[in-house]
């Protein structure tokens, strides 16, 4: 059952308090249920406030573990309408936007929570593309375009994948690479391609052993075809991909922070024709309680486990 708010009306509503935020998570988590932490098993009481007694252990836990909730000091009352207004902005998600916006009194917490929930846009384990893909590679954040394979300064490189559904597109992926090597552009594809997948690039070199990796292959040939698109698909997600990262972030990127701003793209771009924004926001809940909590992003870094 989807269960989502259509109108910032509904949504103000429904999530006036803080239990019945509470409630929403305590629904939203029913189909897998709540396991007590310790003994793993499932009967666990439902008690007031969202908390839930072990009926084995008597360890108590809350609806709130095991989410990116876990150990917040703020209300969720809070995180509800910072997920709805980062669902419902097409574009300019800034930290400085959200806190304006919830009226924070620290630049930081927004900035945090932001970083979280782009964290959640993206489930982990989330289903590879398949069928027939278009896959290319693009640098982000220059102006000239780099020399291939060769790590142009300045600039990170990005691995981009867009499923061919007909003439239009399906769902994409893109991840940061750390240079056009064979060794790079085949991890990157394992991870994010279906195997038997047929792929299509260009014919740069990185790719010429795809076969040998379990995937169908057809280069792309440029053949005398100047300035004609091979991989359609592909361009234009990263030209899009691009233009959003200078409207939301004037452009400026850090390397560490780029794979968080490619999962929030991926995730708008692979619901942009959803009926309504309360499904992003649905969708962003059942992945926000679906996660363990992260560590503190400041000590953290770029976290290594996607
Ligand atoms: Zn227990």
């Amino acid at each position: 059952m989807e269960d989502d708010p259509r109108t910032l009306m509904e949504f103000e509503q429904r999530f006036s308090s803080e239990e019945a935020c509470r409630e929403y998570l305590v629904q939203l988590r029913r189909p897998e249920g709540i396991r007590c932490p310790e003994c793993e098993t499932e009967k666990m009481w439902a008690m007031s406030r969202g908390l839930y007694l072990c009926a084995r252990c008597r360890y108590q836990t809350s609806v709130l573990a095991g989410t990116i909730f876990q150990d917040t000091k703020k209300p969720l009352q809070l995180w509800f309408p910072a997920m709805w207004y980062v669902t419902n902005q097409k574009n300019r998600v800034s930290a400085l936007g959200l806190q304006r916006v919830l009226g924070l009194g620290s630049y930081r917490t927004a900035w945090e929570w932001l970083h979280k929930l782009r964290r959640a846009m993206v489930r982990p384990g989330r289903e590879r593309l398949s069928g027939t893909v278009e896959v290319d590679e693009t640098y982000v954040g220059g102006q000239e375009p780099g020399q291939r394979g060769r790590g142009a300064f300045g600039k990170v490189l990005v691995i981009a994948g867009a499923e061919v559904r007909d003439s239009r597109m399906g769902r994409i992926r893109l991840r940061q690479v750390a240079d056009a090597s064979a060794v790079s552009l085949e991890a990157a594809i394992k991870e994010r391609v279906e195997p038997a997948s047929l792929v299509r690039t260009d014919g740069w070199r990185g790719y010429g052993a795809l076969k040998e990796k379990g995937y169908r292959h057809k280069v792309i040939r440029d053949e005398g075809n100047v300035g004609g698109n091979l991989l359609p698909r592909v361009n234009r997600v990263a030209a899009l991909f691009k233009r959003w990262m200078l409207g939301t972030h004037q452009g400026r990127i850090s390397p560490s922070y780029l794979d968080y701003y490619l999962d929030e793209f991926t995730f708008r771009f692979n619901r942009r024709n959803s009926q309504w924004r309360g499904k992003l926001f649905y969708r962003l809940m059942q992945q926000a309680v679906d996660m363990k909590p992260l560590a503190d992003l400041h000590t953290q870094g770029k976290a290594g486990s996607r």
